[in-house]
């Protein structure tokens, strides 16, 4: 249904404010995208229009699907000075989800060698699924030093190196985490959930470089056509699960005592300048510092397999970035900086090039900006333009859902997957046929259509297309 859609270019489309909607909903996506999205997503956009202290508008990424209160691939700046709120619900469960790639130095032929045991080998290495157990286990002062720490933490304990910070967003700490902000019980599930990667659509995979199309800046990235890259999804775990479930329930008295009107009670939020918006703040900090330790330890874990087969190529970090986070940044809004509450909901940060949270390596390029696709068809990287500070600087997360976890269900089965996959050479690895059913590369939009209309809008530019070789799948 597009009929609340009015074109502004190829590809924008805007929701005009009318009802309670504050600010526009600006969707992007060409119109095959638009299309075919579920109509959800422009109602809740609007919905997320009408929140106290927005600014410019409600974005929306174009592989956007429908949410929980907000839309997957939303992305919404509140102004505390202006009565803005933070929203548990706009940020999701898996707070800090994110995606980190490591460089191998590897090519193509020499993974291809010993692909079959790397996989094994990243399969007996990498816990994945439901259950699963690294064998690190975390309470206490440990577990607060953790929610505080972040990658840094991890660094400290051994987990990988200094130099792997200047790669992580907030160099792998973000401040302002308050341990004593996260519940005995949201502590108590992470206990023995370091280092594992979780079920779903958590993956790490083994990904040749396919094509690049601005070498130039593949280069400076460190990527060239046939290397094989690592890649790493995953996020906060129990933790995180547990602060969003905790808040969202939390937050909605919160906002009825503020007098704030909400359109669906999946909006749940409170004033960024209240006992429980703070509280929350502090909570979803240490969940952001829990994701950064949790893919610091699972980069390291890669590393160990790689050392047993490779000893002479040590895997480098790329680049490390979250795409469920509310943040603190400062956004150029009718000419004038403004320091805003950025959520993004399944929509990666994708700084321009020259921005000063940029390791200098990479400052005249843009951050990396990193789309899972699927296990059957591939990912990519891009770099963010900074044109325009569009959708403050926000890009696309995925492919995006195409079907339900149930429909997909029905039309495919777990072992066929694996086997059409391991045909053209992608070997996939899980404790769940079932997750790989659901996670079927047919249940997925067509991410080459989605990073392309990422492109035209301006939102980030693309660089690489990765194709997988060895996926192990929560
Ligand atoms: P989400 O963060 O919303 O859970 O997922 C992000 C994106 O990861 C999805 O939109 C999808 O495109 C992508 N994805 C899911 N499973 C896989 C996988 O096994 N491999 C790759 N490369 N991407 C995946
Ligand atoms: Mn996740
Ligand atoms: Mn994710």
């Amino acid at each position: 249904d597009t009929s609340r859609l009015t074109r502004i270019d190829e590809t924008s489309w805007q929701i005009e404010p009318s009802g309670a909607m504050r600010v526009p909903g600006i969707i992007y996506g060409d119109e095959t995208l638009i299309r075919a999205m579920d109509d959800k997503v422009a109602e809740q956009t609007a919905n997320v229009a009408s929140l106290p202290g927005i600014v410019k508008g409600a974005y929306v990424m174009p592989d956007a699907h429908w949410g929980y209160g907000f839309p997957i691939g939303g992305v919404a700046a509140f102004d505390p000075n202006e009565g803005g709120v933070v929203s548990a619900g706009g940020v999701g469960f898996d707070v800090s989800c994110g995606v980190r790639t490591l460089l191998t130095g590897l090519t193509v032929p020499e993974v291809r060698r010993v692909q079959e045991r790397l996989a094994d080998a990243l399969m007996s290495s990498i816990p994945a699924g439901v259950g699963s157990h690294s064998g690190i286990t975390l309470q206490g002062r440990e577990m607060d030093a953790m929610l505080r720490g972040g990658a840094a933490w991890a660094v400290e304990k051994g987990w990988g190196g200094a130099e792997d910070l200047a790669r992580i967003e907030e160099r792998g700490r973000m401040e302002g985490a308050d341990p004593d902000c996260v519940s005995e019980r949201a502590k108590k599930r992470q206990r023995r959930e370091m280092g594992t990667l979780g079920s779903g659509n958590h993956y790490l995979e083994v990904q040749a470089v396919e094509t690049l199309y601005d070498p130039d800046t593949a280069a400076v990235l460190g990527l060239a056509e046939g290397d094989v890259v690592v890649t790493i999804h995953c996020g906060s775990r129990g933790l995180g699960h547990q602060i969003g479930t905790e808040f969202l329930r939390d937050m909605l008295p919160a906002a009825a005592e503020a007098g704030i009107h909400l359109p669906d009670r999946e909006l749940a939020c409170a004033p960024i300048h209240s006992p429980i918006g703070e509280r929350y703040l502090g909570a979803m900090r240490s969940a952001i510092n829990c994701a950064l330790a949790n893919r610091q330890i699972l980069g390291e874990f890669a590393r160990e397999v790689f050392a047993r087969f490779f000893p002479d190529h040590p895997l480098d970090l790329l680049y490390d970035v979250s795409h469920n986070t509310c943040k603190v940044e400062t956004h150029t809004v009718d000419g004038r900086p403004r320091r805003l509450f950025v959520h993004r909901k399944g929509a990666t940060r994708a700084f321009g090039p020259a921005h000063a949270d940029l390791p200098e390596a990479l400052r005249g390029v843009g951050q990396p900006v990193l789309i899972g696709g699927s296990m059957g068809t591939g990912s990519h990287i891009l770099v963010g333009t900074g044109a325009g500070d569009k959708a403050f600087s926000s890009a696309c997360h995925g492919a995006g859902r195409a079907m339900s976890r149930r429909a997909a269900l029905k039309r495919w089965r777990g072992r066929q997957v694996v086997d059409e996959l391991a045909e053209r050479g992608i070997l996939i690895r899980s404790p769940s046929m079932r997750g790989v059913a659901e996670e079927a590369p047919g249940a997925y939009k067509d991410v080459d259509q989605v990073v392309i209309a990422a492109e035209r809008a301006g939102l980030a530019r693309r660089v690489a297309h990765l194709r997988p070789l060895i996926c192990v799948k929560g």
